[in-house]
């Protein structure tokens, strides 16, 4: 994609989350947008960096490692959002920013590990299935707590909150009952909040569902192809 098109992209999704943030009642700067990169090459990071954006979201972890590598700005936040693989924690570890999609304890384990080996905190978000679809992952609603108290007394990750992806429908309002369950969730399991455990974030919306996500509480969203362009494959 050209470099103006990512430019003209980014502002004008900014403008849209400020827009439906004010008119939802909230404050637009709660909300971070994380640029899904996915699948695209480092030149285009490299424009929306340039546009003076810094959040990026990678969904497979060889690629956000390679990218990791590339990109070697320490200003850029790097975000995985996409399955974990136990095996290649360890490769991420020592520079990923934020994991969105935490789904098991084991993971959490996992990323105290490495991330204590790395000398580093590594910000976590426990991804919850609120679209009832398997392919989408994310735990059940029940084994919340479990893994929130699982991460109560860890050193090197923190459990900031939660993430959810909605069923891929035409019109978003037909998913703004799992944004709210995910904020139901987040509401309810505030009481597990000790130790490295502190709900403070909800990432959720796309490019499709955005505006939805954003009226039901999202302070993360996740925008690939509106800023990016279409993408080949996933
Ligand atoms: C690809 C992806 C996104 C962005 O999707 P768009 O529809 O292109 O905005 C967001 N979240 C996750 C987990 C993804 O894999």
């Amino acid at each position: 994609m050209s470099d103006q098109d990512i430019a003209r992209n980014l502002k004008s999704i900014q403008q849209k989350i400020e827009k439906v943030a004010t008119d939802a009642g909230r404050d637009p700067k709660e909300i971070t947008l994380v640029a899904v990169s996915k699948t695209k090459p480092n030149e285009d990071i490299l424009e929306a960096v340039t546009a003076g954006h810094l959040q990026f979201g990678e969904n497979r972890m060889k690629e956000l490692e390679d990218k990791m590598a590339e990109i070697e700005l320490t200003d850029v936040v790097w975000h995985f959002i996409g399955n974990i693989q136990t095996n290649k924690i360890k490769y991420i570890a020592d520079r990923v920013n934020w994991i969105h999609s935490v789904e098991k304890a084991k993971y959490l384990k996992e990323i105290e590990k490495r991330a204590g080996k790395a000398n580093r905190v590594v910000n976590a978000l426990i991804q919850v299935n609120i679209s009832g679809e398997k392919q989408k992952g994310g735990c059940e609603p029940e084994d919340l707590a479990n893994i929130l108290e699982s991460a109560q007394n860890y050193d090197h990750v923190i459990v900031r909150g939660l993430m959810g992806m909605a069923t891929f429908v035409d019109d978003p309002e037909d998913v703004r009952s799992e944004f709210k369950l995910l904020k139901e969730l987040f509401d309810s399991h505030q009481k597990y909040n000790e130790g490295s455990v502190n709900l403070e974030h909800l990432s959720m919306g796309m490019t499709n569902d955005m505006e939805v996500a954003i009226q039901e509480g999202a302070t993360m969203v996740r925008i690939g192809s509106a800023i990016f362009g279409e993408r080949n494959y996933d």
